[in-house]
């Protein structure tokens, strides 16, 4: 059992007030808070340890660069990496997908194909049509049905030698559904086909274990579990890390330069060109450390609580329709009320204190599906409480009085 009135005292953005009213932060989906022990650890990092790492032979550096190594491992742990240079450190899960994709040039050509799911944040899918069009490889997606939930036998006839690769998102952004990657990747193998999953959305309520799940290539920010924004990390299996080559050239990548030749530094080196956020990086591993304290079966079973009281309580609106019913999902409801544009549902949430994410959550391709401009998504996370649920459906009833 969570002690969520403890939990919420490490929290300070909390106890703001937003227009005279106590802040609901319901746009956990969007970026995480960052706890205490989090800010402190950034605070005491640029109070006495700030150096450049990896290079210079003074204590200040070595002391920095241990603290950056300490955070890999962390990571590396949390995931269950097998080895620490698997862990490359990234700004965050969009750079570690171009990462990925900008790789892949060099291994498809035209006649190839990668699937991605229809469920896709943009992020995931603008990547891919770059690749297609540098490459003349094909994109193929794997429909939803009503539920939001990917339609798995659309999936098994997409996939053939053809298919290169294969790239979903472990959990949507948009509906909350949650995907059932370990059929996902098993099916790709079985085709030869790679497989990287987007971890953003999943890894704030559960710990993907990398090599149980047997996957390629799994990425995620350190922003949306509680670690600041401009860092993330992307997991590559070994065997594919040292096949991909670099994306980016600059300092720290390479191990010896001439002009006729370069020849690029070991893993995960290799993919970490120029000075990366150290701070952010470090943080990212205490940031891991505060969600494991709690302990994520108990960030779970909580969360799904507050989803299925607001999903009960959100349901009981006449007119209010959710979308993304899946019986597998986060704690995301995605939702508007008949005749009224999600925009003016949330301009008037903010202006009750509550801040819910409107629009198409960059997932448009989503939103033609269900044939609306958007919803409004409200998310939730382990500091939130069903009192805060309460203020969301009075405040939702009061928008509804306002707006009909
Ligand atoms: C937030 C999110 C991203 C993008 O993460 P960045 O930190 O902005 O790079 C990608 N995919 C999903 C599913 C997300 O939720």
């Amino acid at each position: 059992m969570l002690n969520v009135d403890e939990i919420r005292k490490d929290f300070p953005i909390l106890d703001r007030e937003i227009h005279g009213k106590p802040l609901v932060y319901f746009d956990n989906a969007a970026t995480s808070q960052t706890p205490q022990q989090v800010i402190d650890v950034i605070v005491v990092y640029y109070s006495k340890y700030n150096a450049n790492i990896h290079r210079g032979v003074h204590t200040l550096s070595q002391e920095a660069t241990d603290l950056y190594e300490q955070a890999r491992i962390k990571i590396q742990k949390h995931f269950n990496a097998k080895h620490s240079h698997e862990i490359i450190m990234t700004s965050g899960t969009t750079h570690g997908i171009n990462l990925v994709a900008s790789g892949f040039t060099a291994f498809l050509k035209k006649g190839d194909e990668i699937i991605i799911s229809a469920l896709e944040h943009h992020s995931n899918i603008v990547p891919w049509q770059m690749l297609c069009e540098r490459t003349g490889a094909q994109l193929k997606v794997i429909p939803i049905n009503q539920e939001g939930e990917l339609i798995l036998s659309e999936y098994n006839k997409l996939l053939s030698e053809k298919t290169k690769l294969v790239f979903v998102n472990h959990i949507s952004n948009a509906l909350g559904t949650i995907n059932p990657i370990e059929t996902i990747i098993e099916k790709a193998h079985q085709v030869g086909a790679a497989v990287l999953v987007d971890g953003a959305q999943a890894c704030p309520h559960l710990v993907p274990d990398v090599q149980d799940l047997n996957v390629d290539f799994y990425v995620a920010s350190a922003h949306k579990i509680c670690g600041p924004t401009g860092v993330g990390m992307l997991y590559g299996k070994d065997e594919w890390l040292q096949k991909l080559p670099p994306y980016q050239g600059g300092g720290e990548m390479i191990a010896e330069v001439t002009f006729e030749k370069t020849t690029y530094a070991d893993l995960p080196h290799k993919f970490e060109a120029g000075t990366p956020n150290i701070c952010g990086g470090i943080a990212f591993g205490a940031a891991l450390d505060y969600m494991n304290a709690i302990g994520f079966d108990a960030i779970a079973a909580y969360e799904n609580e507050l989803l299925e009281y607001a999903t009960e309580e959100l349901s009981a609106i006449d007119g209010l329709k959710i979308y993304g019913t899946s019986e597998h999902k986060t704690s995301v409801i995605s939702f508007n009320l008949e005749g009224i544009h999600p925009y003016d549902i949330g301009t008037i949430l903010d202006k009750m204190g509550i801040a819910v994410r409107t629009g198409h959550h960059c997932a448009q391709p989503i939103m033609d599906f269900y044939k609306i401009p958007g919803t409004v998504r409200a998310s939730f996370a382990f500091y939130n409480t069903k009192k805060e649920i309460d203020a969301l459906v009075s405040a939702v009833n009061k928008a509804k009085m306002m707006l009909s």
